[in-house]
């Protein structure tokens, strides 16, 4: 920060200069944004001085918590030795070639080659462009076509926003691009509810089988997921959903992508959440949290039958991003890494404060707005509902969510609404005692909203 000015000076300079991501700036306008200036842990601080519980590690990112001593050095020492050089040209840096290393040590097996973006986005436009060079490769050009899933949320870009499922995304802009369709989401509360939750994760893998049949199995590339949908309302799919997409993909030769860019780096009480859900897939994007956010860095986790394809057969692969290996991004990762290992953050997700998350969620269910709650690791939403007696949710009436959500704000907590899904995703060192903390507010939130 270069000056010192009051939080109204902020909040005007903010709304005459700054156009903000996925925001409505004649309402920015009239509330003035929140704004953040410091953060020590699982807590933020604003302009006014007041401490908020950051239960969305910023957007799904900071996993290791915010002010780690390892990170913020390594990040300087990578400036001070070299702040850049590019990865083009038969060059390399000893950032990116350590993180490559590192990343084989950490990945799930079978993943050994590591493609470098600075964004989630850019990753999953890289996975586009990648599988259809492979199938190309191969002999089988015509295999275009990638199916996502409703609600699925890969990024913003052109090809990200178009392999999403947001209908608001689409709506503007053109979008989806060409070649690329959507499939059911396994949302079961929405959708499934007249059915056990494992019946209605096999119905829901299988409208992938149906589509892919529908467009002919030779013409499709892949499909991509979330292993627990995040910015669609932490979606966690039944046992029986990820198994069934798996067989569909191997069924028919489609490629399967992961996409990780929320679930991996512990997030889900394993390094990757297809882990979690015992599924192998083909190629995992990656991003947030492995630099837990403290600079961008994002990528592709090639696996085996793509990567020899490529390597072996393709010549010049002409794809790439300036910033693809960055060595600042790389260094602060390697830390990020060596950091969540020391300090057995997955571990930690996996059993003690993910199940100690859940059951404090699950005390939730009392409440008379609440009509279900589910977690994955360090992952939770509380599902909202107009009628507690029938279950009957709020239809896709956002106004809940957002005097929810305001709630929280003022009584110094981070959450974020999606629809009527109020959801956590707080960072990976977080606390039985700091969850009591979150979950109190939570309720008291909730109370507030009714
Ligand atoms: N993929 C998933 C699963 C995400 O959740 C996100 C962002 O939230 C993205 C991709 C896009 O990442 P970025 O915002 O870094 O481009």
């Amino acid at each position: 920060m270069t000056t010192t000015r009051t939080t109204k000076q902020w909040q005007e300079a903010d709304s005459k200069h700054f156009l903000h991501p996925f925001t409505d700036h004649q309402a920015l306008a009239a509330k003035g944004a929140r704004i953040v200036e410091r953060a020590q842990g699982v807590y933020v601080w604003d302009t006014d001085g007041n401490k908020i519980l950051d239960a969305m590690s910023g957007l799904w990112c900071v996993n290791v918590g915010y002010g780690q001593r390892e990170l913020i050095d390594a990040a300087t020492r990578q400036l001070e030795t070299l702040p850049f050089y590019n990865a083009f040209f038969n060059t390399s840096t000893p950032p990116a070639i350590e993180l490559a290393e590192l990343l084989t040590e950490v990945a799930p097996e079978g993943f050994r080659h590591f493609f470098f973006s600075s964004s989630g986005s850019e990753s999953n436009d890289t996975n586009v462009r990648m599988v259809r060079r492979y199938w190309d490769l191969i002999g089988q050009p015509q295999r275009q076509v990638i199916i996502g899933r409703n609600n699925g949320y890969h990024g913003s870009t052109m090809a990200g926003a178009s392999l999403s499922g947001m209908s608001g995304m689409h709506a503007q802009g053109g979008l989806p691009i060409p070649n690329i369709v959507h499939v059911e989401q396994p949302h079961w509360y929405e959708l499934g509810r007249d059915m056990t939750p494992e019946a209605f994760g096999l119905k829901a893998a299988q409208t992938l089988e149906a589509k892919i049949l529908e467009i002919g199995a030779d013409k499709v590339a892949a499909f991509i997921g979330e292993p627990v949908q995040g910015a669609g309302g932490v979606i966690v799919p039944p046992s029986t959903y990820w198994p069934e997409i798996q067989r569909i993909c191997r069924k028919h030769g489609i490629l399967l992508i992961s996409d990780e860019v929320i679930c991996g780096f512990g997030r889900t009480g394993h390094w990757f959440g297809c882990q979690t859900f015992g599924v192998q897939p083909d190629l995992i994007t990656f991003a947030k949290g492995v630099t837990s956010g403290y600079v961008p860095l994002g990528g592709v986790m090639v696996g085996e039958r793509v990567a020899k394809v490529l390597i072996e057969q393709g010549g010049d692969f002409n794809h790439g991003y300036t910033y693809s290996g960055h060595p600042v991004a790389c260094a602060v990762a390697v830390a990020n890494i060596r950091l969540i290992q020391r300090l057995k953050l997955v571990e930690h997700v996996r059993d003690d404060v993910g199940p100690y998350l859940a059951s404090r969620f699950e005390e939730l269910r009392d409440h008379p707005l609440v009509g279900d709650t589910q977690t994955c690791g360090l992952m939770g939403a509380v599902q909202m509902v107009k009628d507690k007696a029938s279950g009957t949710p709020f239809d896709g009436d956002l106004a809940v969510g957002m005097i929810c959500r305001a709630h929280c704000f003022a009584n110094g907590l981070v959450m974020r609404a999606v629809g009527d899904r109020m959801i956590v995703a707080p960072p990976l060192v977080i606390t039985r005692a700091e969850i009591d903390e979150l979950v109190t507010k939570a309720r008291k939130c909730l109370d507030l909203t009714l």
